[in-house]
């Protein structure tokens, strides 16, 4: 797959995302981090956004719960370029109805080469970057030309 250079803005955009029995682990995570976060566009799913806002006064677009949705528009959003970094703290000891979502949401994040802060620690590595407040040169997935090498293939061509 070839790549291209991608300016990732000093001002990112934060998705942050936690699972029900994660959420007071990333409030009070978050708490430590308001100013840091301060300087950044939050995204959150449903539940999340509305408790950081709450806990944060700060920001935030909520999105459709986990559950709901919420993870598939993360996702979504994580493909075009409009998330920048992905703090989800995911529960590692219960299933969740919507796995698979969450499994989709994690591997979009590393198709296009986001960083992804799955617990504490690696939230405050993240966070203690020089590059989070930096402009970056993230390399991610040439879309155009994986589109290009698709069509011209000619695997799927209708002649017979
Ligand atoms: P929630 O969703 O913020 O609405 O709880 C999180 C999730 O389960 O993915």
């Amino acid at each position: 797959m070839s790549e291209r250079i991608r300016m990732m803005p000093g001002r990112k955009h934060i998705a942050l995302v936690a699972h029900d029995n994660m959420k007071d682990r990333l409030l009070n995570w978050a708490v430590e981090q308001r100013e840091a976060l301060s300087a950044h566009k939050l995204y959150a799913t449903g539940t999340t956004g509305r408790l950081l806002k709450q806990r944060l006064n700060l920001p935030t677009e909520s999105l459709l719960s986990g559950p709901m949705g919420g993870d598939q528009q993360l996702g979504s959003r994580i493909a075009t370029q409009q998330i920048d970094v992905l703090v989800f703290f995911w529960d590692p000891l219960e299933q969740q109805p919507h796995d698979p979502d969450i499994k989709a949401l994690l591997r979009l994040a590393a198709v296009w080469n986001i960083p992804v802060a799955c617990n504490r620690a690696s939230a405050d590595f993240i966070f203690s970057s020089l590059l989070l407040d930096q402009r970056y040169r993230q390399k991610i997935p040439d879309y155009n030309d994986y589109m290009r090498k698709r069509v011209s293939e000619g695997r799927y061509s209708s002649k017979r």
